[in-house]
């Protein structure tokens, strides 16, 4: 597959292609933040520009076909994972028409695709959602350097989190803090939380002239290259206007919103699940985690009593922000060597043990169906991805937790680079928690 991405005229669609001959532009660089909602990149890149170019960059390495990994998907992402982000971009495509604009796909490498639409659209801004992943970081660099040199402002805002992970670790002398209850001491209350967020536009400005680059609708599963591969059906559609459709179901039960307890809940009630099953949309950004907190307090401030942090459902949250907070501020974060935080444990290395783990040929049928549930749905309630951790780890196979991790992150949709790391260190005993038994996995 390579052509069938790419048209090699210039975008259909555009309300009027000549349109970026004169005038001011900006190019607005989707990555994560697949939403219109509480976006300030999107913001930024509209306010007082005659156009704007609303980017997304097919990375081949992200979402093509890979025939030697071991599931069905790219050298990096398991197929559900890639499906979901296509679901979402054709959401924000959608969504940007009826704004009067569209989501101009392109291919290639993303940080020399992005170098070539600065030099040919001569725009004035560039505006994307600040990333504090190790990739993104590297890529912004490269292409913040080349932006800068050419005269265009960047704008890079930080709002995939409720916090900015730099000012708390600056707020605690430079380090990351290491204990939940020491981060929600330093973050207190969003700086953003006391005036309500944009949560909608009315319209934007028309799409520029896309000049030679080439530009193509969002692609299917089957465009980029997967055939007539067999979906599974999966409960979660991508997309920002399925994540707000989700998070209103969620909040509408104010009673259970106020009871929320974490770990409480039944880790396989499959029809209806114990959790909200936002994550998927929260790691792509389809739904701001900002506008979820800010939803949750408006339902706080109408009941008699609620929970509270750590296991409410706000402090679900925060738990994101506390890894997205110590991850950033933590060399080496995703291994056991040269990490600090983590313990050197001699695991075993196994690779039958691991492939009878990661095919769910245990024995173990609560373990087995966990795993079978990761491949088919990829995603999994919080105390299911507790039990498989463990068992994996310091509670039966003793194998290495960068080996669960790199199958956690390849299968599951909402598979994000602090928390995974984070949960993974933490089930391993590795960092943060170092007792053998929880009594609340033991209910299971
Ligand atoms: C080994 C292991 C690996 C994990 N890997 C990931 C991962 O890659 N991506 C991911 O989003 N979550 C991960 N989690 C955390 C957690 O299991 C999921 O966030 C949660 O189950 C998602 O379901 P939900 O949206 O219904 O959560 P809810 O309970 O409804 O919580 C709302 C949101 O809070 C956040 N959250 C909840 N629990 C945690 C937690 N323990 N740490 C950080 N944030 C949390 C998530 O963004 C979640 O969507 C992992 C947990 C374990 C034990």
């Amino acid at each position: 597959m390579q052509l069938s991405l790419c048209l090699s005229k210039p975008a259909q669609h555009l309300k009027n292609p000549l349109m970026a001959a004169s005038g001011s532009g900006s190019i607005m660089w989707f990555r994560k933040g697949l939403r219109i909602h509480d976006n300030p990149a999107l913001e930024y890149a509209s306010k007082g520009s005659d156009f704007v170019y609303p980017v997304f960059v097919i990375d081949p390495h992200y979402m093509e076909p890979d025939p030697k990994a071991f599931s069905p998907g790219s050298r990096l992402a398991g197929l559900n994972r890639i499906r979901f982000l296509l679901e979402s971009l054709v959401d924000l495509d959608t969504s940007l028409k009826k704004l009067g604009s569209r989501l101009l796909i392109l291919r290639g490498e993303p940080g020399q695709v992005l170098t070539r639409c600065l030099k040919e659209w001569g725009v004035k801004k560039l505006c994307f959602e600040y990333d504090t992943d190790p990739h993104y970081q590297a890529l912004d660099i490269r292409v913040k350097e080349y932006a800068s040199a050419a005269g265009i402002e960047v704008f890079s805002p930080v709002s995939h989190t409720l916090f900015n992970p730099a000012d708390i670790i600056q707020r605690n002398g430079g380090k990351p803090p290491l204990t939940y209850q020491s981060f929600l001491k330093l973050a207190g209350q969003p700086s953003w939380a006391s005036s309500p967020l944009l949560t909608s536009i009315s319209s934007l400005p028309p799409v520029g002239d896309v000049g030679s680059c080439e530009i193509s609708e969002v692609p299917t599963i089957k465009d980029l290259g997967y055939g007539d591969i067999e979906q599974e059906w999966i409960p979660f559609r991508g997309g920002e206007s399925e994540a707000l459709k989700r998070l209103k179901e969620s909040i509408s039960d104010k009673e259970w919103v106020a009871n929320f307890e974490k770990p409480k809940g039944n880790p396989s009630a499959f029809v209806k699940p114990a959790t909200t099953v936002l994550s998927p949309y929260l790691k792509f950004g389809c739904l701001s985690s900002r506008y979820f907190y800010q939803c949750l307090q408006d339902v706080y401030k109408n009941v008699q009593k609620h929970t509270s942090p750590p296991v409410s459902l706000a402090g679900q949250l925060l738990w994101r922000d506390f890894f997205y907070t110590v991850a950033f501020g933590t060399p080496n974060f995703d291994r056991m060597e040269g990490n600090k935080l983590c313990k050197q444990i001699p695991w075993n290395d196994d690779d039958e043990l691991l492939a009878a783990w990661r095919e769910a040929r245990t024995g173990y049928p609560w373990i087995d169906a966990i795993m079978v549930q990761l491949r088919k749905w990829g995603w999994m309630h919080h105390l299911a991805r507790h039990s498989v951790a463990c068992f994996l780890t310091r509670g039966d196979l003793f194998l290495h937790w960068e080996r669960g991790r790199d199958v956690f992150e390849r299968l599951l949709i909402d598979s994000d680079w602090a928390i995974n790391n984070g949960n993974w260190l933490w089930l391993s005993c590795s960092s943060f928690f170092y007792q053998v038994c929880r009594s609340s996995i033991n209910k299971f």
